[in-house]
C-alpha cells in the first residue's frame, strides 16, 4: 500500500520523519511517496500546493500530513493555498475524528481523567475556504464593514452523524451533540434536526445536547462524562483543542480526516514555529494520527495486520509517556524528538 507523505511547515518535517520511521518498523509492507508542500514547495514552484501533489494524494491509499503554517502564506492568487483546507474538501474528507484521552501516569489539567473522541464536521461551516462554489465566505462590503457565511447543510449534518453514532457503538454508547442552537437558530437547527433524525435510529446509543459555552466549562469540569462529541467545523477545532490540553498536552494531538474513500493522518496542533527545528516537538501527535490511519485502513481493507499495528503504536507510546523518563519537554521529560521516536520503534521491535 502507497502512502503519500507531506512534511509542511515548523515542526512538521521533523515529526512526519519520526511518524514515517516508525510506521517503516512495522513491516506492513507500506511504500512511501514524500512531496513538498508548503513554504517549501512555494520558493521551488511558486505555490504551496502544486496540483501534482493533490493528485498523488488522490491516489495514494493514504496520506501523511504535517501541520502547515498557511497563516503566513501570501494570498492564493500568489501561490498561498492551504493545502489541509484544499485535501479536505478535495478528497471529500468530512469527518475529522479527533480523541482525546488522559493516560496513565501522566497529569491531566481538567479535573477528572477522560477518553473521549470529538467527530467535528470537516468540510462547511464557517470555514472560508470550504464553504463557498465560487469565491470564499468572507467578504467587505465597505472598508468597515467585515462579513462572514456559514454554511450548514442536512446532507452535511446527516453524515457526520451517522459517523458519530457508528462510533459511539464500538465505544460506550453515547453522544453529545454540541450547538448554540440559544443564538444561532437557523443553522443550528438544521444541524440538530438532521442530529436527532439519526439519534432516533440507534436508540442503543445514550443522546444528549450541550451548548458550546457550557461545554467549554464541563470539559474542564468534568470531561469523563463524555464519549463522542459530535459537532460542527469550528467548535469542533476549538474544543479539541482544549480537550487534548486538558488531556495532558496538544503533543498528544492525534486525529483523522476521513471520507468514504479517503483518509488523512494529520496532528491537530499547528506547526508550532515557536519550537520548530530545535528537536522539542512531541511527535506522539502524528504517530498517533498515522496509528489511526493505519485502524481506518485495517477496517477497510480488513486487514488484521494493520489493526494489530496500530493497538501496538498506542501501547508503545502510552508505556512512554507513563515513565517520566522517556517523555519530551511538553510532558515535563527530556528526551528530543528523534530520542522519543527511536524509543517508539524500540518498543515495537
Ligand atoms: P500555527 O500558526 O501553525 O497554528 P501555533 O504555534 O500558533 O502554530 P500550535 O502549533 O497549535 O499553534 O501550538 C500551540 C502551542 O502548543 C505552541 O506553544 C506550541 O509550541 C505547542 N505545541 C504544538 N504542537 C506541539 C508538539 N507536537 N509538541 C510540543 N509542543 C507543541
Amino acid at each position: 500500500m502507497k502512502l503519500v507523505v507531506l512534511p509542511g511547515d515548523g515542526i512538521g518535517p521533523e515529526i512526519t520523519a519520526v511518524t514515517v520511521a516508525v510506521l517503516k518498523k512495522l513491516n506492513l509492507g507500506l511504500s512511501f511517496e514524500t512531496h513538498d508542500i508548503g513554504h517549501a514547495s512555494l520558493k521551488k514552484e511558486g505555490t504551496t500546493y502544486p496540483a501534482r501533489v493533490l493528485e498523488a494524494c488522490r491516489a495514494a491509499d493514504g496520506i501523511i500530513i504535517g501541520p502547515v503554517s498557511h497563516l503566513d502564506y501570501p494570498p492564493r492568487a500568489q501561490g498561498g493555498a492551504n493545502p489541509s483546507g484544499d485535501t479536505r474538501i478535495a478528497l471529500d474528507l468530512y469527518a475529522n475524528i479527533r480523541p482525546a484521552r488522559s493516560r496513565k501516569g501522566l497529569p491531566h489539567w481538567g479535573r477528572t481523567a477522560m477518553d473521549l473522541v470529538i467527530v467535528r464536521e470537516n468540510t462547511e461551516g464557517f470555514y472560508a475556504d470550504r464553504n463557498m462554489h465560487v469565491g470564499i465566505g468572507e467578504f467587505m462590503p465597505t472598508p468597515e464593514v467585515a462579513l462572514s457565511v456559514r454554511k450548514i447543510t442536512a446532507q452535511g449534518s446527516r453524515r457526520i452523524a451517522l459517523a458519530a453514532f457508528e462510533m459511539a457503538r464500538a465505544r460506550r454508547k453515547k453522544v453529545t451533540a454540541v450547538n448554540k442552537i440559544n443564538v444561532l437558530k437557523v443553522t443550528e437547527g438544521l444541524f440538530l434536526q438532521e442530529v436527532r433524525k439519526v439519534a432516533a435510529a440507534f436508540p442503543d446509543i445514550a443522546y444528549e445536547e450541550q451548548l458550546i459555552d457550557s461545554m467549554a466549562a464541563l470539559l474542564v469540569r468534568d470531561a469523563a462524562r463524555f464519549d463522542v462529541v459530535l459537532t460542527t467545523n469550528m467548535y469542533g477545532d476549538i474544543l479539541s483543542d482544549e480537550a487534548t490540553e486538558l488531556s495532558g498536552s496538544l503533543g498528544l494531538a492525534a486525529s483523522i480526516n476521513a471520507g468514504e474513500r479517503h483518509c488523512m493522518a494529520q496532528a491537530q496542533h499547528g506547526s508550532a514555529p515557536d519550537i520548530a527545528g530545535q528537536d522539542k516537538a512531541n511527535p506522539a501527535s502524528l504517530v498517533l494520527s498515522a496509528a489511526m490511519l493505519l485502524e481506518w485502513l485495517g477496517l477497510k481493507k480488513q486487514s488484521p495486520d494493520f489493526l494489530k499495528a496500530a493497538k501496538a503504536i498506542e501501547a508503545a507510546i502510552d508505556a512512554l509517556i507513563e515513565n517520566p523518563k522517556t517523555r519530551t519537554p511538553d510532558l515535563g521529560g527530556t528526551l528530543g524528538t528523534r530520542a522519543f521516536g527511536e524509543e517508539i520503534a524500540r518498543k515495537l521491535g
